[in-house]
């Protein structure tokens, strides 16, 4: 056995012992080579359950952070699902292990040129990508039946909501009060919608339109 597959059973196995339940989560999780979306800089703390530093002054989601939002998604194998926050790419080919296809958009344009390069090498052909400011979400494609953002809006996104099919599910870290972000599962209901709040959080924010020469 290699270091690195040590540290993924390691990996593994904490994220079981935090509650991550979801075979098929916890098996992306195991499949997906996390060395790919990590800075050189940082290629020892690959497998670390911490989130690190990216291009362009962003994160990299933790590992605990992906799985859970990833779980609490409930994402199925036929599924259409829109992502907000590309970043590394990262938490977007773990989600593209589990539903049809999946729609990205981020706004820095380094950024995804970087995770489009990594999807190529992963030879993941269900992603499509989009430069574009996610809190429009991506009418063209709507309704979705799942959506996820990774980085805190600054309230409920109204108009990512109004893309989602009938019982379908967003999963988004939201800042409910000054300083201090939720992750919220909204579900779409025949006339409005339902909001639970599962977990405190801290993700880069949400930001308005594309980024300027970058
Ligand atoms: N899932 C990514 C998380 C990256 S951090 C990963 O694990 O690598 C959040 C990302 O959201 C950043 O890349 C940031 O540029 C992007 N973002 C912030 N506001 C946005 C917006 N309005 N539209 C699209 N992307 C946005």
């Amino acid at each position: 056995m290699t270091a690195t597959d040590q540290q993924k059973i390691e990996l593994i196995m904490g994220l079981r012992s935090r509650g991550i339940r979801d075979t098929r989560v916890l098996e992306a999780i195991e499949t997906v080579p996390r060395e790919v979306f990590v800075p050189d800089t940082f290629q020892d703390l690959a497998y670390a359950d911490q989130a690190l530093p990216i291009e362009c002054g962003q994160t990299l989601s933790q590992p605990f952070i992906v799985a859970f939002m990833t779980e609490k998604l409930k994402v199925g194998e036929r599924m259409k699902v829109l992502e907000i926050g590309t970043g590394s790419g990262y938490q977007t080919v773990i989600l593209a292990q589990l539903c049809r296809r999946i729609y990205t958009i981020e706004r820095y344009r380094t950024l995804l040129k970087s995770a489009e390069r990594r999807f190529a090498e992963l030879r993941q052909a269900n992603i499509t990508t989009l430069l574009g400011d996610g809190n429009k979400g991506w009418p063209k494609q709507a309704p979705f039946e799942r959506i996820i953002v990774t980085a805190a809006a600054p309230q409920l996104p109204r108009q990512l909501i109004e893309q989602l099919a009938v019982g379908g599910i967003l999963v988004v870290p939201v800042e409910v009060s000054p300083g201090r972000q939720e992750i919220l599962r909204i579900t779409r209901t025949e006339e409005d919608f339902t909001r639970e709040s599962l977990m405190p959080v801290r993700f880069v924010p949400l930001v308005e339109g594309i980024a300027r020469g970058m």
